[in-house]
């Protein structure tokens, strides 16, 4: 077990007390974390402020040598990483690995995109009265950045901020999940040996309640970037005031099965889209619509899959499913799940739980208003939802109050171009699963899912502002 430190203006300090980060596994102590004061985030925030002077110095080409530096830190540390992200998270091996290799991308791409900070010319004759005149913008930093970071991933999800934020030359005050603060402190020392200059990334860690509500609060961040649950980032966007704010909420992802498709090809990916992280993933799948002529031979082979997958511990390296992030979060599903079977819904297979473990769990008979239907579960419980009509299916994909990603297989173009035109999310993929997502793709929702696109050169969009120049040659 050991005593980490927050981070402030390049010194690991101390804190007046300290919370416990417990393994969701076992319930094992495996570090404590200073709680900061509100004293603390006032120094954090006045360090990045002041570190602000020197980064808007740096050149685009110093700024990307240090996160390439970082990038190829993070891989030489990939195992300790790895072993962090699956002990804090429970996230199960297998996939804490691919999060790492996927933070070492993130930062990869941020090093080349700090050197693509583009203007544009404006064409200033297009009106009369511009006649004579030449235009152009510049992009500009904004200043302090605020991150509050969720616990699902969490050290990609930290880099989705930090890197754009760094690349384009603005500095971080980084609230990172109370469960899951380890990976980014380790991110934090990697960025310094990196030689990120003091003050550039300070990490403060306590409740959401008080240390996230003070950095949102505060005037002085010029942004607050958030990831997380669609009430906190509402609650979080009616306090912002006049900063810019980037929401990353949840979802109640779907995928549509098309008639054609082959169900033995697309199980094992909708598998992992459903079952990976425990479910707990914020374009993890929820609802399966599968068209009537598949549906029988699919959900035989499904349940199949599912029987095949290995349960528990994350450390085992061939642990498919691992446990949730916590109890009361189990409960929570198995109460969800118990409410849609008194509604009439049936289980095909799980349905158990035993403290932090729930089994993956395949549900049918469901109806729309079912909370496992239409409220982000955030839990291994999947629901299949046999369709005829194509049309009918995209309809009932579209209604939700959500809107991250939907995954659409077909072998009938105009059915796919239909989909992308009809569908209100932030991303369609087509023949593939709605959890699909690489780092520099843009990446975000709309109605409930947030506001604001990450992927590095869209983060570095909303993390920078336009300035207008104008030259009167007359
Ligand atoms: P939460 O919304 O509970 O917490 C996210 C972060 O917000 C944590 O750091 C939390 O702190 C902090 N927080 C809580 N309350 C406040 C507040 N009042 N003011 C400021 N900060 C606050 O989310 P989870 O950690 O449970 O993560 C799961 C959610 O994240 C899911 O809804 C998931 O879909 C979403 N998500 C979205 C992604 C996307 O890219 N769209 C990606 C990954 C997850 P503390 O930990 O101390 O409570």
């Amino acid at each position: 077990m050991k005593k980490y430190l927050m981070l402030i203006n390049g010194e690991w300090l101390e804190g007046d007390r300290f919370f416990p980060v417990r393994n969701p596994n076992n319930d094992d102590l495996i570090g404590t974390v200073p709680e900061a004061s509100k004293a603390d985030v006032d120094r954090a925030i006045e360090s990045a402020q002041k570190a602000f002077g020197v980064m808007a110095e740096i050149p685009a080409h110093q700024r990307s040598d240090i996160l390439l530096k970082t990038s190829q830190l993070i891989k030489e540390k990939a195992k300790e990483l790895a072993e962090t992200i699956a002990s804090e998270s429970a996230k199960a091996w297998k996939f804490a690995s691919g999060e790492v290799a996927r933070a070492a991308e993130t930062f990869r791409f941020a090093a080349e995109e700090a050197k693509q900070i583009y203007g544009e010319t404006i064409p200033m004759d297009a009106s009369p009265t511009g006649v004579g005149r030449v235009g152009f913008y510049l992009r500009f930093p904004l200043g302090v950045i605020g991150a509050i970071t969720p616990f699902n991933f969490p050290l990609n999800l930290v880099a989705h901020k930090v890197a754009p934020a760094l690349a384009a030359g603005n500095t971080v005050v980084l609230k990172p999940a109370s469960a899951t603060p380890l990976s980014s402190l380790k991110l934090g020392e990697i960025l310094m040996s990196a030689g990120l200059p003091p003050g550039a990334l300070n990490i403060v860690m306590g409740p959401g309640s008080t240390v996230g509500e003070w950095l949102v609060t505060d005037p002085r961040p010029r942004m607050i970037t958030f990831t997380g649950s669609p009430p906190v980032g509402a609650a979080i966007r009616d306090r912002v005031g006049m900063k810019k704010i980037t929401l990353e909420l949840g979802s109640n992802s779907a995928v549509i099965l098309d008639e054609g498709t082959d169900p033995t090809g697309v199980i094992p990916r909708l598998l992992v889209g459903a079952f990976a992280n425990a479910g707990q993933v914020c374009i993890s799948i929820q609802r399966i619509y599968v068209h009537q002529k598949i549906a029988k031979e699919f959900t035989d082979k499904f349940i199949k899959g599912v029987k095949g997958l290995k349960v528990g511990d994350p450390l085992e390296k061939d642990t498919d499913v691992g446990p949730m992030i916590d109890e009361g979060e189990a409960k929570r599903a198995e109460d969800w799940l118990r409410e849609a079977l008194n509604q009439g819904a049936e289980i095909l297979v799980g349905g158990k739980r035993k403290g932090t473990i729930f089994e993956p769990t395949v549900v049918t008979h469901v109806k729309p208003d079912m909370k496992i239907m239409c409220v982000e579960v955030f839990a291994p419980i999947v629901s299949i939802i046999p369709f005829t009509d194509f049309d009918d299916a995209l309809d009932q994909v579209d209604a939700s109050v959500y809107g991250l990603q939907a995954g659409i297989y077909t072998k009938d173009i105009s059915k796919a171009f239909k989909a992308v035109k009809r569908l209100n999310v932030g991303g369609v993929i087509i023949n593939d699963y709605p959890t699909y997502r690489v780092d520099h793709m843009p990446y975000g929702g709309v109605k409930l899912s947030g506001m604001g696109r990450e992927g590095l050169k869209y983060a570095i969009e909303e993390m920078t502002e336009i300035k207008f120049v104008c030259f009167n040659l007359t």
